[in-house]
């Protein structure tokens, strides 16, 4: 019985034909493992052969202060705590200057859901425009679905207007965080004030449509069931479908520590379980992501086997992970990177927030290349 589900979902997979939700359960849950990381990886290596992307990047989480204190959230905080902060523009600018950015591709900018008393729709372009201005070369890819429907009612604008706005301003590309899982149930139970899940997908439709790339998440490992992510992940498979906005998937595996939610840290083994069934049933998608500040750099390294093919970045300066408990530096060397994809075989090769203007990560650049 396993063999013949086992042999269908690799036609299917492999043809590019949609799984069903049964065959995605089946995934996350019944499926032998080495059989799945083999037929990730050969997905993985069809598309990409040993190509794998890593990009000098920075982490900007502007503020943490939020609104909406998700129940699984260990970032956010009141504007009343010791730990609360909220940068303007330009002291962003200056920490950026000061630390060099010499080398950086991609600036991440998310944070959290500021009251509007503190931040108007203006604060949120300023910080697109500041950065174009002082870093011309540099891609921003930019605030969530959550982000940009909040600035939506900030700005009264409609979604699609705030979007064009925003690319006005210098948004490139957007990051894909706020997913979590999209099921109302699981929703109402660790994040009841963020947008729904129909609505996180209307943002990133809208964007794509725009000629916006986007990428997309999930949050596994807290309340959820098989088939909640297995819908999830269909809903996003079939959205590709649709638009192919969508740059990359990144598992990522709920982290328990500091916030109200509570629970346990995920297993290796769960983690590249979740890793390879994403390959495998979003085969649609162009890159799967070994975010390497959740699992640490070992595992990403092994997961680069079994189905990723992008680690990400040099990060800098993660807040987010590590107020949830992860043990992961905060930040790595591009060289750091090459290292553990050269060591898994495979060929490092540095990209931007736009998966363009690729070029082959050279040793003899190093030095230059530290960040
Ligand atoms: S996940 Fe985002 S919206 Fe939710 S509390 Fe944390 S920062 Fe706020």
């Amino acid at each position: 019985m396993r063999d013949s589900v086992q042999s269908t979902i690799e036609r299917k997979a492999l043809s590019g034909e949609r799984l069903t939700p049964d065959e995605v359960v089946f995934l996350l849950t019944d499926a032998d493992l080495h059989w799945l990381g083999g037929l990730a990886h050969e997905i993985r290596m069809k598309l990409h052969g040993d190509r794998t992307y890593v990009v000098a990047n920075r982490h900007i989480n502007y503020t943490n202060i939020c609104q909406n204190r998700c129940l699984f959230c260990s970032f956010s905080a009141d504007a009343t705590d010791d730990d609360a902060y909220f940068l303007q523009p330009d002291e962003i600018v200056e920490s950026l200057k000061a630390d060099g950015v010499q080398d950086v591709r991609e600036f991440h900018i998310v944070g959290a859901i500021p009251p509007r008393e503190l931040a108007d729709y203006g604060y949120y372009r300023g910080i697109l425009t500041t950065l174009r201005e002082a870093f011309l070369e540099v891609q921003l890819k930019a605030f969530t679905a959550v982000e940009v429907a909040w600035m939506a009612e900030l700005s009264g604008m409609s979604v699609r207007d705030t979007l064009l706005d925003l690319k006005d301003a210098g948004l490139d590309a957007m990051p894909g965080g706020g997913a979590e899982v999209f099921a109302d149930e699981v929703r109402l139970q660790i994040c009841p004030d963020k947008i729904s899940g129909d609505e996180w997908l209307a943002v990133h439709r809208t964007a794509h449509e725009l000629g916006i790339p986007t990428n997309a998440t999930m949050l596994y490992g807290h309340v959820e069931t098989p088939k909640q992510k297995a819908e999830h992940l269909l809903q996003l498979y079939d959205l590709q479908d649709e638009t192919g906005g969508f740059q990359a998937f990144i598992p990522l595996a709920y982290h328990p520590v500091g916030n109200r939610l509570g629970g346990e840290f995920t297993t290796g083994v769960e983690d590249l379980r979740h890793v390879a069934a994403s390959r495998v049933a979003l085969h649609k998608f162009p890159h799967i992501k070994a975010y390497w500040v959740e699992y640490g750099l070992k595992l990403a390294q092994v997961m680069l086997l079994w189905g990723a093919d992008d680690v990400d970045g040099t990060v800098v300066y993660e807040r987010i992970y590590h107020a949830a408990g992860a043990t992961a530096p905060k930040g790595v060397t591009i060289s750091e990177l090459a290292g553990i994809i050269r060591g898994a075989g495979l060929k490092p090769i540095m990209r931007d927030a736009l998966y363009r203007d690729m070029r082959e990560y050279e040793p003899v650049d190093e030095d230059a290349q530290e960040v």
